[in-house]
């Protein structure tokens, strides 16, 4: 029974991030229970575009974001929307994520997501495959569209990266690209397949499909909203239910997506994170159009991905409160661009709104909490939440059970924004 209560982990929210954290932990012979208010895989894990790409290592706040800056401070472009109030609010978060567009901290961001980008690939194939959901998985890349050879010239910074970083990549021309894509409307002159990524149809399933291989595997899923958190005086976790039920852990990883101040703030490790929201609209393709795999319109900001339930359109960022009411503009917009990409039919489905966590210096943060032993985070997963939650899992664990480290831990340490 002593035995029993050191090794207890509560995971607390059950998206990608905190399924493949109690998938690990259970791995390495915890005794896991993982809540969530909802289902596993309802929320930002849920709506998605399902790529998961070494491409992904180059964050927004990328050194080509300056020469930008500009055109998305219009505050027109489908690719970037923001509320002005909010900013000013968040003025401290904006110019912290700006500044660290800087090449210095540009290059270290670089470094950590691509390793936690390779550690994550592999045990997601191994994850799809042990929960049956490996039909799911396309292994055949995406594309990077450009509308002009200026366009793709524009984005020599991005191909010097995925160079350095021996990103497996395509230069295709016109012709060869709708070889690839035949439904694609002709009118991309340029564009560049990233062939070291994968996607899947299905984003919410896939979690749906992790978390039945956790209950399978004996770990024990609660649906249940936790209030608040609390170390008593042995040292024991105490979760606080919505319903006023009480959960003792030794150990307790959050992993509540834009969600996790909720838990922190009150304990005084509130982190600075602000809202990249996204939509996305399903939609029937046209008959006889098919798309093979997810494609990224880069002067549109968008994505379109073939998904069990049609093509999902997913938009760029819009920078506001997590809780603001949905504005339809921004996917209004881009689905306009996005029918003169693809011949796209009619809607399926409502839109969905989504908030991406994202920390100033777009890393995830994973590790111990300070000053609160036992307590361990897992968050700010920005675009790259459903690619990397298995690294990041596997990441946690290695630190929490003290075992040499898969990678680097330093730039993902809470320490960068908790004192
Ligand atoms: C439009 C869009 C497109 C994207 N495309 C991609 C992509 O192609 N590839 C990629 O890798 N990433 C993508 N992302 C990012 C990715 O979706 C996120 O980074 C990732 O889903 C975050 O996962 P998470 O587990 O941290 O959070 P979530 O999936 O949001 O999980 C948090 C969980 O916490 C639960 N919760 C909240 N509060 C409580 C509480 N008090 N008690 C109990 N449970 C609680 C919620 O119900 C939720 O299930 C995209 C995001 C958006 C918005």
């Amino acid at each position: 029974m002593q035995q029993d209560e050191t090794r207890s982990v509560a995971v607390v929210g059950a998206g990608m991030v905190g399924v493949c954290c109690a998938l690990e932990l259970q791995r390495r012979g915890l005794t896991v229970q993982l809540f969530d208010r909802k289902p596993p895989g309802r929320e930002t894990s849920f709506g998605n575009a399902g790529v998961m790409a070494r491409s992904s290592l180059i964050p927004f706040n990328n050194p080509g974001l300056w020469a930008g800056l500009p055109r998305f401070l219009t505050n027109r472009t489908a690719q970037f929307r923001y509320n002005p109030l909010y900013l000013l609010r968040e003025m401290k978060w904006g110019l912290g994520f700006l500044s660290r567009a800087r090449p210095s901290v540009f290059n270290e961001t670089t470094q950590a997501l691509d390793a936690l980008i390779r550690l994550s690939l592999p045990e997601h194939r191994r994850l799809l495959q042990a929960a049956g959901a490996e039909q799911r998985m396309r292994d055949d890349g995406w594309i990077y569209l450009y509308r002009s050879a200026q366009a793709f010239a524009g984005s020599a910074m991005a191909r010097g990266v995925f160079d350095r970083f021996g990103v497996a990549t395509e230069e295709l021309d016109r012709p060869a690209l709708l070889d690839l894509e035949p439904h694609l409307r002709p009118i991309f002159e340029r564009a560049l397949w990233i062939k070291d990524a994968c996607s899947v149809d299905d984003p919410g399933q896939v979690v749906e499909a992790y978390a039945r291989l956790f209950q399978a595997r004996g770990g024990e899923l609660v649906q249940r909203e936790i209030a608040a958190l609390q170390r008593n005086a042995q040292g024991i976790w105490q979760l606080r239910g919505a319903d006023s039920s009480a959960t003792a852990a030794h150990k307790v990883v959050i992993a509540l997506g834009p969600w996790v101040n909720d838990l922190l703030a009150p304990l005084g490790l509130a982190v600075p994170l602000a809202f990249e929201r996204g939509y996305h609209q399903n939609f029937v393709a046209a008959p006889g159009a098919r798309l093979g795999r997810p494609v990224y319109d880069t002067a549109g900001g968008y994505v379109l991905a073939p998904m069990e339930a049609g093509v999902r359109l997913s938009t760029g960022v819009e920078l506001t409160a997590r809780d603001a009411p949905a504005n339809l503009a921004q996917l209004k917009m881009t689905e306009v661009v996005a029918r003169e990409t693809f011949p796209l039919a009619a809607k399926s489905g409502t839109p969905w709104l989504g908030s991406r966590p994202t920390l100033p210096d777009s890393r995830p943060l994973i590790g111990a909490a300070p000053r609160h032993p036992g307590l361990w985070l897992a968050l700010g997963h920005q675009h790259i939440g459903f690619s990397t939650g298995p690294g990041t899992a596997q990441l946690l664990a290695d630190l929490m059970l003290g075992e040499t480290c898969s990678i680097n831990p330093a730039p993902f340490r809470a320490e960068r924004f908790i004192a």
